[in-house]
């Protein structure tokens, strides 16, 4: 059995944290307490010099999973008579486009297949072709398969066309380079829960500030009004509802660690090596990668399941957790895959632990044939 007595999550958030963050965990705080206003300034500061945004931008923490701020940067954002701009090349790119037809604000998008990223010729057709667009919103890391899509390309696009970009950044921030220096954006969306390794429950959207003081009166809800929240937030220090107090001091500590640990090349560095360890490990077994290594990000990977009768994802899923390790099924619906994360906290020895728990998994089912065959 593994020496862990929880498995480790190899799934993209929640993930697996630090006994460090979870004992940030073990005190409660008054929301009105100075103490604890004064956690969540450093992190919104913090946050900010992530993406070298200090200055130019705010960063906006709100309750809930990672979707409550994506929604929520939509409705404060665009205002109810825009028109949003959705390139799609998978599962989280079409829940931007569900929640803009969910709040009533018009949208477009591109179609890809999933194994593609998003092309900003693309973009720029489409933005030349429709002056009613006045946003365009984009999935950086697309978790639904682990593609990387052009993000600063696309920025640069968008910026040339004077429309505002929205990012949803949920599964990259931190370990990937977002710099507001160098690339025009409106809103970035990130959680708490995933490359800053803080348990879930809130979000944060940084917010280029002179776009966020036009907003007023924008949002459609009261809970998710990101101006509100903010301005709220100016005044008092104090979130507008009550705050996920305990989310809130592991986030805290969490970043204190990423900061330790040497920011964002460290953490990126080593989701990196998480992900050549694993698509190497998993060759070695006969599993292919469902995308093309060039528009691989290094956060999470899609493999093809096995070809073999014996294979069936459940049974596998049951396995592979008994040997210490948390799986995530396939986003896709064409085809039989399942995902591996290479984020979290664990270290060196986690992703080939995880490579021999699979081993021997498949060799417990019976499992042979692991290689789709290639059409001949
Ligand atoms: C995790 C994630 C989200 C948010 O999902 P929640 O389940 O609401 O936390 C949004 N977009 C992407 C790309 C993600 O990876």
């Amino acid at each position: 059995m593994s020496q862990n007595p929880t498995p480790i999550l190899l799934t993209p958030g929640p993930l697996t944290t630090s006994d460090r963050t979870r004992q940030a965990m073990l005190r409660d705080w008054g929301s009105w307490d100075t103490d604890f206003n004064q956690i969540t300034a450093r992190i919104r500061k913090n946050v900010l010099e992530i993406v070298h945004g200090t200055g130019t931008h705010e960063c906006v923490p709100l309750q809930g999973s990672g979707t409550f701020s994506v929604e929520a940067a939509i409705g404060t954002i665009v205002a109810r008579n825009g028109h949003v701009l959705v390139p799609n090349n998978g599962a989280y790119c079409q829940r931007l486009a569900k929640i803009c037809k969910v709040i009533g604000r018009k949208v477009s998008t591109i179609d890809y297949t999933e194994d593609r990223r998003v092309s900003p010729a693309d973009v720029d057709r489409a933005l030349a072709a429709d002056q009613s667009i006045t946003h365009v919103a984009v999935v950086h890391c697309e978790t639904g398969t682990g593609v990387l899509n052009p993000l600063h390309e696309i920025a640069v696009v968008v910026a040339k066309h004077g429309r505002g970009l929205i990012i949803d950044a949920m599964s990259s921030f931190g370990a990937l380079e977002i710099d507001a220096r160098q690339t025009p954006f409106d809103a970035v969306i990130a959680a708490s829960g995933k490359c800053l390794e803080g348990v879930p429950g809130m979000g944060f959207v940084i917010v280029n500030r002179g776009v966020l003081e036009a907003c007023e009166g924008n949002c459609h809800s009261l809970s998710m009004d990101l101006y509100d929240q903010w301005v709220y937030m100016e005044k008092t220090t104090q979130w507008r509802f009550t705050p996920p107090t305990h989310v809130v001091a592991a986030l805290d500590s969490a970043i204190t660690q990423y900061l330790e640990e040497g920011g964002l090349p460290a953490r990126g560095g080593r989701y990196a090596r998480n992900c050549k360890a694993l698509i190497d490990g998993m060759a070695e077994l006969g599993f292919r990668p469902f995308l093309d290594p060039a528009i691989q990000a290094p956060i999470i990977v899609t493999f093809h399941a096995p070809a073999d009768p014996a294979y069936e994802f459940k049974a596998f899923y049951q396995e592979v957790k008994k040997r210490g390790y948390i799986l995530y099924p396939g986003k896709l619906t064409q085809l039989e895959t399942f995902r591996v994360g290479c984020i979290g906290h664990f270290g060196d020895a986690g992703i080939p632990g995880a490579v021999a728990a699979v081993a021997d998994a498949l060799e417990s089912m019976g499992v042979r044939q692991v290689s789709v065959l290639e059409k001949a």
